[in-house]
């Protein structure tokens, strides 16, 4: 589902079909791009698949609903680096009952048939459709009553393109704590996008039913599961040429274009600090690793950043923004941004407003 080879990662952004994505995004077997696993990960940037979409197909009425997907995945990532996303954002998340899951989505038991069906699959291969996500996250947070925090890192956890910024301002988003309302589906919807033909469930509703609804008893129970990463299972071991500077890759960061060919040390570094607050499984984990031998002569260490410094006396160290490399100490350089817009905007179409004269720019040279 998800090669890791770079070749067959850029022959999938070529493969990218604006027209059929307008047109089927929302259902289960929409033409979706499946890129998000690359994008989460830095190995390809948000501006390359844009680019490579303009470049095919320019900028019009059919390109314009691709792109603007991407663009949500640059806004959140503004905002993330402007503002504190672990809280509710622009307002309190209302009617919360409590702060952990309900069991019934972790058990892939919530009785809804569609939902369950993907939760299993979402457990199989680390990816789940966007609408699927926005109603697993309606159920968590405005059927179950549940805060968005945790269930976010549930999600976050098995997601194989789990990112953060994205994760948890759609969590909220849904929620109602960072947008006007919260978001409602019912069973009708859920059958009508995923195929199915359940009536009768407690989703069975009006939405104005909906949205007055007592937590269900199918999602009374709730559970605190506790997420480790289980970096124990990398082999770390790094040896440093002190002739040459050094690039610090991440878990955000796997980029094989970055300053490929010429002469550096290469250093994965996974940080505790940072799995412990943003803990990820095995497989996310593991498929970062895979990803991150794209880059030649890579090596792991598994420690915090200080650590490697001055534990390998590392003199000039280079590194790209990202708000988790808060504590990076050395040469920051951009990310490949796809737009010059920089800093908060509290709404994503006035972004997405201006965002538009730059691709229009782009598109037209
Ligand atoms: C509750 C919830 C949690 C989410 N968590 C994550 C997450 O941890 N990581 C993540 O990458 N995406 C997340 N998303 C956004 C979205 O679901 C995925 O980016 C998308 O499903 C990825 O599949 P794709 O590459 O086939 O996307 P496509 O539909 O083909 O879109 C192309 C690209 O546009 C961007 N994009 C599309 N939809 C969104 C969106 N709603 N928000 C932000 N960017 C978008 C992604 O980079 C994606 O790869 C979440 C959405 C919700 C509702």
């Amino acid at each position: 589902m998800f090669p890791i080879d770079f070749k067959s990662i850029q022959a999938r952004i070529k493969t990218i079909d604006p027209k059929a994505y307008a047109k089927s995004r929302n259902f289960a077997d929409g033409k979706v791009s499946m890129l998000s696993p690359y994008i989460s990960r830095g190995v390809v940037s948000t501006k390359a698949v844009m680019h490579s979409v303009l470049d095919k197909h320019g900028f019009n009425s059919t390109t314009e609903k691709y792109i603007q997907e991407l663009a949500w995945r640059d806004y959140w990532q503004l905002v993330w680096a402007e503002k504190n996303i672990n809280k509710d954002l622009k307002k309190d998340q209302e009617g919360v009952e409590n702060h952990k899951i309900p069991k019934a989505i972790i058990e892939a038991n919530t009785t809804i048939d569609a939902v369950d069906k993907e939760i299993e699959h979402f457990f199989e291969c680390g990816y789940m459709h966007n609408h699927m996500r926005m109603y697993i996250a309606f159920m968590a947070c405005n059927v179950g009553k549940s805060h968005w925090l945790k269930p976010a890192k549930w999600m976050y956890y098995h997601l194989l393109d789990g990112d953060w910024a994205s994760n948890a301002l759609s969590w909220q988003w849904v929620a109602g704590s960072n947008s006007n309302k919260k978001y409602i589906a019912n069973q009708e919807n859920i059958n009508k996008y995923f195929y199915s033909t359940q009536r009768g469930s407690y989703l069975d509703l009006s939405y104005e039913e909906l949205s007055n609804l007592n937590s269900p008893l199918e999602l009374q129970e709730t559970t605190n599961p506790n997420f480790k990463t289980p970096l124990d299972k990398i082999e770390s071991s790094v040896s440093i040429d002190k002739s040459k500077p050094t690039l610090i890759y991440n878990y955000y960061n796997l980029d094989p274009q970055w300053h490929k060919g010429e002469e550096y040390n290469r250093i994965l570094l996974l940080e505790p600090s940072i799995f412990e607050e943003y803990p990820v499984g095995e497989r996310a984990l593991m498929f970062a690793i895979e990803l991150s031998k794209n880059i030649p002569n890579m090596q792991i260490f598994v420690g915090e950043f200080n650590d490697l410094v001055n534990d390998n006396f590392l003199q000039e160290v280079i590194f790209k923004e990202h708000p988790l490399n808060y504590n990076y100490r050395g040469i920051q350089e951009e990310r490949d941004w796809m737009f010059a817009l920089k800093g908060y905007y509290p709404s994503f179409f006035k972004f997405w407003n201006k965002a538009k004269k730059e691709i229009k720019n782009y598109a037209s040279n």
